[in-house]
């Protein structure tokens, strides 16, 4: 995690974050960084991420962060619950460094899937589709962000939920013995 401040986030007026919103830089992490880092651009992420897995952080996630403030014909539930706020006040943002998040490799998928499941449960949010949003579904006018593929999102989820499970792993007793005798005859 590379801390890359910039000046373009708000208060959350007391409101935590409810969902994680998805994006595409349609660019480069380098890009992205610049961009964020000026005040003139008006627009900022919590996260972004290169095509390495490289994470860099913007925003402090107990702040608001540009990125959803604009709101067209959303299609998502949380989105259209919760209209009479700021899309920005009750988000996170991570951003992917690329032009389509389906032609993503794989190090900057499990970079974003790790940081998916890390954010749902510091901020005790569901991990599912429900909560886990692509921008198109809170801004139709950018209907191809974070991807022509929506089913890149359930990937993503379906990652996020895999590295919970491997966390989670248990090995029964007996499995551990028959390793440590394993271990020993070598
Ligand atoms: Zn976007």
């Amino acid at each position: 995690m590379i801390n890359k401040p910039s000046p373009n986030f708000s208060s959350r007026n007391g409101l935590t974050p409810k969902y994680i919103c998805i994006h595409i830089m349609q660019g480069s992490l380098t890009g992205t960084d610049d961009w964020f880092s000026r005040s003139v651009s008006q627009v900022s992420a919590h996260y972004g991420i290169g095509l390495t897995g490289e994470t860099h952080q913007y925003v402090d996630e107990k702040m608001s962060a540009w990125a959803n403030g604009r709101v067209d014909n959303p299609t998502a539930q949380i989105v259209k619950d919760n209209l009479n706020v700021n899309q920005n006040a009750i988000s996170l943002s991570i951003e992917h460094e690329g032009q389509d998040l389906s032609t993503a490799p794989q190090a900057q998928l499990n970079a974003s899937a790790q940081l998916i499941k890390s954010l749902c449960s510091k901020w005790n949010i569901p991990l599912d589709r429900n909560h886990i949003l692509g921008h198109y579904e809170i801004y139709l006018l950018k209907p191809n962000c974070p991807s022509t593929d929506k089913s890149i999102i359930d990937k993503l989820i379906s990652l996020a939920v895999g590295q919970e499970e491997l966390v989670n792993v248990q090995v029964p007793k007996s499995k551990l013995l028959k390793i440590q005798q394993f271990l020993n005859a070598l």
